[in-house]
């Protein structure tokens, strides 16, 4: 089966830079209409630019997938430019790492705020659309770290954690309009979030990873490709880990 995403439209939140951006590139190699979408205005310019570049067909919307007007917004701009949506990739996320003692509350809330409410707010915006058309893929970024929990990490695990449980549950809710519902969990990929590590500490990720390599944001968005694809539509309310066999 030809994989083609011909007159599909896919929004990528966070897909300024990162995994969110190689995602939402991947789905345009694939012949898909893309929103672009950030808070961050200088990656989303320079996204705009690689599209633009590449020729791409593409509209690029600024959110803050925390703020509910904005996630509204978001949504009304999609429809008024292409009158349907068809995947969504919840992948907008951030670290605020620390200990729990020495944990700030508006380092829990930051975090639980984007990652997890972040990912309740564009679902529930753009429900009632899918519910309309009876279609639509769901993906949301979770992390192996939401399965395997990480000291030092309490947020972003709580956080990751909550969004498998609202994809499964939101997966039996939208599984009679035709609507699938899946969580991707990567492990350890190479992206500006993980540049932060120090060396020490990717040395002992390797250890634990039995593909001995760091994963790519390829990696992940092949896994999206496949979950918004047809040859997924009897798949609704998984995890796929892409993590090279860290988790097992
Ligand atoms: P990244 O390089 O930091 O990219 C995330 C993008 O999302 C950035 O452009 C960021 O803007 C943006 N963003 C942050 N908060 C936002 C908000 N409230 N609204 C809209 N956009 C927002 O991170 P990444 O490594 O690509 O991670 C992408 C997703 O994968 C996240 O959900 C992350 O938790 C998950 N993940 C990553 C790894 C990994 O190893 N990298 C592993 C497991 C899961 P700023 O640059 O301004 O922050």
């Amino acid at each position: 089966m030809e994989l083609t995403f011909k007159d599909k439209v896919v929004l990528v939140t966070g897909s300024g830079r990162g995994i969110g951006r190689v995602i939402a590139e991947t789905f345009a190699e694939q012949g898909a209409t893309i929103v672009l979408s950030d808070y961050n205005a200088e990656s989303l310019k320079a996204a705009k630019q690689v599209f633009t570049e590449k020729q791409y067909p593409f509209i690029a919307i600024p959110c803050d997938v925390t703020d509910e007007e904005q996630v509204a917004r978001l949504i009304k701009e999609i429809m008024g430019s292409y009158e349907h949506i068809d995947i969504i990739v919840n992948n907008a996320g951030i670290t605020r790492d620390t200990l729990l003692m020495l944990m700030k509350t508006d380092q829990w809330d930051a975090v639980i705020n984007t990652n997890l409410k972040g990912v309740f707010l564009v679902t529930k915006a753009v429900s009632r659309q899918l519910i309309k058309q009876r279609s639509g893929k769901i993906i949301n970024i979770s992390s192996v770290i939401g399965i395997m929990g990480n000291a030092g990490q309490s947020n972003y695990a709580a956080s990751k954690a909550g969004v498998i449980g609202f994809t499964k549950s939101i997966a039996k809710e939208l599984a009679s309009r035709g609507i699938t519902v899946n969580a991707i969990a990567p492990g350890y990929i190479e992206t500006e979030m993980t540049h932060v590590l120090d060396e020490k500490a990717k040395e002992a990720l390797l250890t634990v990873i039995p593909l001995k390599r760091a994963g790519s944001s390829k990696d992940v968005a092949n896994a999206a490709l496949f979950l918004a694809s047809p040859l997924a539509d009897y798949i609704t309310g998984q995890v796929i880990k892409v993590d090279g066999g860290m988790v097992m």
